[in-house]
């Protein structure tokens, strides 16, 4: 027997109809790639959107086209959010930090029909376009006073477009399950894979994130997103703001120390979201002049383990609840939450921030299990580490255009790639990536473990352990490791340092300091140009191993 409800189809246009009805006067405020803050309400931008629909239409965009963005944290990027969706297209978030052969590969995999880009982008798009012979148009986000010198020839400016429409328009009827959204993976082996959303997916995930355990969003809330939007759907937030009233703050391409903190002082910012390097810059501006903040007070860590180290100083310095939030683009991302249950609270204190100090728990919609090499179930016991595997609605079941070809293990389950441990209460750990994993004398030693301890010296401004061949253990961890400024810390007191931290084994073999670490486009330690760069290391002759 059917149920007696309506059978309303979720869709991304409802969001923003349902913010400009409900908190038409909440304020989307955004730091622009020109200079100036620019400052509107949900009504406005909803007003905008729908223009921007039509002109969309009118440039022939038709239902399931994707349209490519190249673009920072900002009102007009979140207007193509909904445009774009809204009308049955596909807004395709490109990551500018890519190589130029992928972006490359990206735009014409994606098969985009136009590409929107802020004006900084310019001279990437200058050199792209000639390689992209399908995108019908580029469109430059700005108006015609700072419209680039771009050598395009088929160069559209934003505000020109948006500006010759009206906004009497209606959204479409949409399937719930049809296409809104396609993000790629950054490829870090082989050709990057897209991963297309539905309006399904994004709506329950919308609404999964805003949970008081995940990033507690309510409509008293000021939210700044610094996890840009071309990195996951900025974890989800320009959907879930819109859905639950929360003011939004966009950084614009301003990410340093500095200006994240004058904006979150200026707008009275209350939550964000970011992965852990850019806390980096921040706390280090905040602790050098001796600042604190006057409103912030919660924020989602994730993209990469964040160091216990960095949790305990947001705490206890900044007054900053962290939680750790762990997933992958194939997770739209959001997977698991850090936060504690009600049976923690009488635990002490170091028991109660080991708990936060994982990944966490899967949010309602998230099945979650670790398997061995073969794809059987490990236990939950908080100790054994398994390739970590989920299911779930906004979770992928393949990949854009059938890359990879059938990607799903047996029983539906997602291969995420990680390994981790999970405990009786379903708290996941990650370990590592699983071609991170270091293996000596046939044990796994977690590389996250020992960053953590690194991390964790008042000296050491930032930590990467990777395994490099050993003649005798198979493979062994290097520490490679760089120096707050002014610091001397040496070899042997930063191994020291791991004394009744770790198992003895578990210590590295080696440290090599170096002034600065390599990351990835999505700002995480880049674990493979480091192989790469020290693949002709050898370890000190001290080892018998080694000499012998
Ligand atoms: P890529 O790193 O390839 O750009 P994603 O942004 O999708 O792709 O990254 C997903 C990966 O990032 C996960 O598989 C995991 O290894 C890592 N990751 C994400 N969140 C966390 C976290 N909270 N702790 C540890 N690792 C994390």
């Amino acid at each position: 027997m059917d149920g007696l409800m309506m059978n309303v189809p979720l869709s991304v246009p409802a969001l923003i109809g349902h913010a400009d009805r409900c908190h038409g006067d909440t304020e989307i405020v955004s730091r622009s790639i020109e200079g100036p803050i620019h400052r509107y309400t949900y009504l406005d931008a909803h007003q905008r959107i729908r223009r921007l629909a039509r002109a969309l239409l009118r440039r022939g965009v038709d239902r399931g086209d994707r349209v490519g963005t190249l673009a920072w944290n900002g009102y007009r990027h979140f207007e193509l959010y909904y445009a774009v969706a809204g009308i049955g297209a596909v807004v395709h978030t490109i990551n500018p930090r890519l190589f130029h052969d992928q972006l490359v590969y990206i735009v014409n995999h994606a098969d985009d029909r136009l590409v929107f880009f802020d004006i900084c982008f310019a001279a990437l798009v200058d050199k792209l376009a000639p390689q992209c012979p399908g995108v019908a148009a580029w469109v430059a986000m700005t108006d015609a006073a700072h419209l680039p010198e771009a050598r395009l020839p088929t160069l559209l400016c934003y505000e020109d477009l948006v500006g010759a429409e009206d906004d009497d328009y209606e959204w479409p009827d949409l399937d719930e399950t049809s296409a809104c959204g396609l993000c790629y993976t950054s490829g870090t082996t082989g050709n990057p894979k897209g991963v297309l959303y539905s309006h399904r997916s994004t709506v329950l995930h919308a609404l999964a994130i805003a949970l008081p355990d995940v990033a507690n969003l309510g409509a008293k809330s000021v939210v700044l997103p610094i996890v840009p939007m071309f990195h996951v759907n900025a974890w989800g937030l320009p959907y879930t703001a819109p859905l639950v009233g929360a003011k939004l703050v966009f950084p614009g391409a301003a990410l340093d120390g500095k200006s994240l903190y004058a904006l979150f002082e200026d707008e009275g910012v209350t939550h964000s979201a970011g992965v852990p390097t850019v806390w980096l810059g921040m706390i280090d501006y905040m602790k050098t002049n001796g600042l604190a903040f006057s409103t912030f007070r919660e924020t989602i860590i994730g993209g990469s383990a964040c160091p216990p180290a960095m949790m305990r100083t947001l705490r206890e310095d900044f007054g900053v609840v962290v939680k750790h939030g762990w997933g992958m683009t194939e997770t739209s991302p959001v997977a698991t939450a850090g936060a504690q249950k009600g049976k923690h609270a009488l635990l002490p204190d170091a028991a109660r921030m080991a708990i936060l100090e994982k990944q966490g728990r899967p949010l309602f919609g998230v099945e979650m299990k670790i398997v061995d090499a073969e794809g059987r179930e490990l236990p939950r016991d908080g100790k054994t580490p398994g390739n970590v595997m989920v299911r779930g609605p906004w979770v992928a079941s393949g990949y854009f255009g059938g890359e990879g070809g059938d990607v799903l293990a047996p029983g539906g389950w997602f291969p995420t790639g990680d390994v981790g441990t999970i405990d009786a209460d379903h708290y996941l750990q990650i370990t590592d990536r699983s071609k991170d994993v270091i293996k000596s004398g046939g044990e796994w030693i977690s590389s996250i473990a020992l960053e953590n301890i690194a991390f964790s010296h008042p000296e050491v401004a930032e930590a990467a352990v990777i395994g490099l061949p050993h003649p005798k253990w198979d493979e062994r961890p290097l520490l490679v490791a760089v120096r707050k400024a002014g610091s001397t810390l040496d070899r042997d007191a930063l191994l020291a340092h791991f004394e009744g931290r770790t198992a003895r084994w578990w210590v590295p073999d080696d440290v090599i300091f170096v002034d600065e670490l390599p990351h990835t486009a999505t700002g995480k330690l880049s674990k493979r140009s480091l192989r790469e760069r020290f693949r002709h290391y050898r370890w000190p002759a001290s080892d018998p191993a080694v000499t012998a």
